[in-house]
């Protein structure tokens, strides 16, 4: 045991590896890459990997995230925009139930701002609630409104969550959303300071998290892998939805305290992910 830190604690022993998923909304990595605004970011791609991805069109967050999440194309899902009308996403299990089902010991969780990720009252949600599974102690939701309260505070308050999550040991396979940058950049456009601010913000928020990965690895010699991914960029006066470049661009690092990321190609189809997700808790 290396340098134990108060509040940490064992988690059952799994011969899997265990997985977090910080989904960023709406991050142009061109800005974030720019000189000091998101440096945990930089030095997480700079240690582990760097993919690009291409967004299917319409570049919403729903179908976006859908497609991430669940493995599946804008056809498969059939969402094509946030309202959810239309969608087929109880028939595509989001890749924590996917985890799940593969191994019924799997422990799974999330925590979102955005109902339509996690709200079982809302218009999704793409992560299914699997109440068995809650009940069970198997899997959790935090969900929490940030269209109503504002992402600055409800993505602070959703990292302390996952942190608690991440250092009581309670999870194999998580998911945590912050989206303060999307409506920095609806809100302001992308050309000023406050995308980069709010990059800053949700940077801090990342490097926690991977703080915490590092602790577990080096106290409890435990596996993780880090993906850190967004949904679509953004046109540089704020929106998107479009085609074009600015738009359907997106990323995901991967990144393990271990320094052994999974050998993916430089660019991945958004849908891949998952299945990419369950390959690597198989081997
Ligand atoms: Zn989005």
């Amino acid at each position: 045991m290396l340098n134990p830190e108060p509040g940490f604690r064992p988690a059952p022993a799994s011969r899997r590896a265990r997985v977090l998923i910080v989904g960023l909304d709406g991050v142009r990595w061109d800005i974030a890459a720019e000189d000091s605004v998101a440096p945990a970011l930089q030095r997480l791609a700079a240690d582990g990997a760097f993919h690009t991805m291409t967004m299917e069109v319409p570049t919403i967050s729903a179908p976006g995230w859908a497609s991430l999440l669940t493995g599946t194309t804008h056809a498969e899902h059939g969402l094509v925009d946030n309202s959810c009308v239309g969608g087929r996403t109880w028939n595509c299990p989001d890749v924590l139930s996917q985890c799940f089902y593969q191994d019924q010991s799997t422990r799974t969780y999330a925590a979102a701002g955005w109902p339509v990720l996690t709200d079982p009252n809302g218009l999704g949600p793409i992560i299914h609630p699997r109440v068995e599974q809650q009940k069970a102690g198997l899997h959790r939701i935090v969900s929490r409104d940030g269209e109503t309260y504002g992402y600055r505070t409800i993505d602070a308050e959703l990292t302390d969550f996952t942190l608690a999550a991440l250092k009581g040991g309670t999870f194999d396979v998580g998911f945590t959303y912050c989206c303060d940058v999307d409506d920095a950049g609806h809100v302001h456009g992308l050309t000023g300071p406050e995308y980069r601010e709010a990059l800053g913000r949700v940077d801090a928020h990342t490097q926690r998290l991977a703080a915490a990965l590092t602790q577990r690895h080096l106290q409890f010699q435990e596996d993780w892998l880090l993906i850190v991914t967004t949904d679509h960029g953004h046109i540089d006066a704020g929106g998107h939805g479009g085609d074009s470049p600015k738009e359907t661009q997106s990323w995901a690092i991967t990144w393990s305290p271990s320094g052994h990321t999974p050998e993916w190609e430089e660019h991945l189809q958004p849908e891949s992910l998952a299945g990419r997700i369950l390959a690597h808790r198989d081997s």
